[in-house]
């Protein structure tokens, strides 16, 4: 793996530390009304989200609105992969949480009850870094990469958008992407909404 993107990801993500407890509930509000007030969000009906990890912005205001509005609320799950390919549970009030190989929290469901990203309308991701041109820096473990790799046929149908979530500061010139790599639509930040063609 390129030492480069693994520099960049530990440069952003030291800077995401250093946020006070005020900078990131501020941010967490704006980047909820960015994203609950989009087009995007608001047109699609099974929506994938996350629980932040590592100084994520923080999604609690985004997951009240997707059950506010009747929308079906996804998170992923990493307990159940094969072939290093996420699965997304239902996530509700009462939904039972604990946490993944990462510390993170995801949803204790049973098998059946799981789904691919194919049958999601819109997913939610976060990122460590973003360029101009939708280009989208991870955590460094591929999960997105893969569970999405189905994108890259032209024959697939049913594709979800994505977008990221982040500080605009992840905001970087021009990432290479490697061949794997899977473009977002677009980054909603506390800042803005990008859109990439
Ligand atoms: P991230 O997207 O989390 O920033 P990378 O894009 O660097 O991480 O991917 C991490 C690793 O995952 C890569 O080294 C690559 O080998 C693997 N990977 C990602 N997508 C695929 C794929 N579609 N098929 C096989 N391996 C993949
Ligand atoms: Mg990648």
């Amino acid at each position: 793996m390129p030492t480069d993107k693994n520099d960049l990801r530990q440069k952003l993500r030291a800077r995401r530390r250093t946020l006070s407890a005020e900078e990131q509930k501020l941010a967490a509000s704006r980047v909820a009304s960015n994203v609950t007030g989009s087009r995007l969000f608001l047109a699609s009906r099974r929506i994938a989200c996350y629980l932040p990890n590592d100084g994520e912005i923080d999604t609690h205001r985004i997951l009240a609105r997707i059950r506010r509005m009747r929308k079906v609320c996804y998170l992923p799950v990493l307990s159940r992969l094969s072939h290093d390919r996420l699965w997304f549970a239902r996530m509700e009030t009462d939904t039972d949480l604990a946490p993944n190989r990462f510390g993170i929290l995801e949803p204790v469901v049973p098998a059946r009850d799981l789904v691919r990203a194919q049958n999601l309308d819109l997913i939610l991701m976060p990122l460590v870094g973003f360029d101009d041109h939708g280009h989208r820096l991870g955590m460094g473990g591929g999960y997105y990469d893969r569970s999405l790799e189905f994108l890259r046929h032209r024959s697939c149908w049913r594709k979800p958008q994505l977008l990221g979530i982040a500080y605009d500061f992840q905001r970087v010139n021009g990432l290479t992407a490697d061949p794997w790599d899977i473009p977002l639509t677009g980054v909603v930040t506390d800042q803005a909404v990008y859109f990439f063609d």
